[in-house]
C-alpha cells in the first residue's frame, strides 16, 4: 500500500502548488490520511487525476457538503473513508451515502454529528435516522460510535468537535477502527525533540 499522511502543521506550511506538485508524482498513491483544509475540492482532483489506484481517504478535522461533494465528485469509486473524530455535517454523511456507490468501508466513530436548525443553531445528532442507518448497512464494514462512555467521545464533546490532538497521547490520532488505516507506529516520523523545534504554536 503507498501511504501518504500528512500532518496539520506540515500541511499548512506547503504552498497549494507544492501540494499539487507532490500529488502529480504520486502515480502510485493509494492512501491518503489529511487534516480539513480551506478549499479541498483541487485536493480532490489532483488525486483523480494523477492517482489512477487512489482508494482509501481518511480525514482528520471537519468535513462538510463542501468537502463531501469534492470526494464525491472528483473520487467517486472511493472505497474506504475514515472520518473518524471529526466534525461532521449530516448534509455530508448523506451525501457520501448516497453517492459514492463503490465505498465498502466507512467509519465515523466519535464523530460530532450536527447539523443547523432553522434557526441557524448547530443542532447535535446524538443517533443516526433509519435511512442512514439503511444505507450503512450496505457497506461491508461500518464503524460507528457515540458513546458518553468512550473516552474518544468524550474528548470530542470536550473540544466541541475539532479535537485539540496535541493535548493527548501521540498515539491516539494515529488510530484507526479500520485497519488499514490504523497506523500503530508508523508516522512516527519525528521524535518528541524535533516536534518542539518545529513547532510554530
Ligand atoms: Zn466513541
Amino acid at each position: 500500500m503507498n501511504t501518504c499522511i500528512t500532518s496539520h502543521k506540515a500541511w499548512n506550511r506547503i504552498s497549494r502548488a507544492g501540494i499539487c506538485q507532490a500529488i502529480e508524482r504520486w502515480e502510485e498513491l493509494e492512501s491518503l490520511t489529511m487534516p480539513t483544509i480551506g478549499h479541498p475540492p483541487y485536493i480532490m482532483e489532483g488525486l483523480a487525476n494523477n492517482c489512477k489506484n487512489f482508494k482509501e481517504l481518511k480525514i482528520m478535522g471537519s468535513f462538510d457538503l463542501l468537502f463531501a461533494s469534492a470526494v464525491t465528485t472528483y473520487l467517486p469509486k472511493l472505497k474506504v473513508l475514515s472520518l473518524r473524530c471529526s466534525k461532521v455535517t449530516m448534509g455530508a454523511l448523506q451525501c457520501v451515502l448516497n453517492s459514492l456507490e463503490h465505498l465498502e468501508v466507512l467509519n465515523i466513530s466519535h464523530c460530532l454529528l450536527f447539523e443547523m436548525a432553522t434557526n441557524g443553531r448547530r443542532q447535535v445528532i446524538h443517533e443516526l435516522d433509519n435511512k442512514a442507518l439503511e444505507r450503512a448497512s450496505r457497506l461491508r464494514e461500518f464503524h460507528h460510535c457515540q458513546s458518553r462512555q468512550c473516552v474518544a467521545c468524550q474528548r470530542m464533546m470536550l473540544d466541541e468537535g475539532i479535537l485539540r490532538w496535541y493535548r493527548y497521547e501521540d498515539w491516539f490520532w494515529r488510530r484507526d477502527e479500520v485497519r488499514s488505516l490504523d497506523l500503530k507506529d508508523y508516522g512516527r516520523l519525528f521524535g518528541a525533540q524535533c516536534e518542539m523545534l518545529t513547532s510554530v504554536d
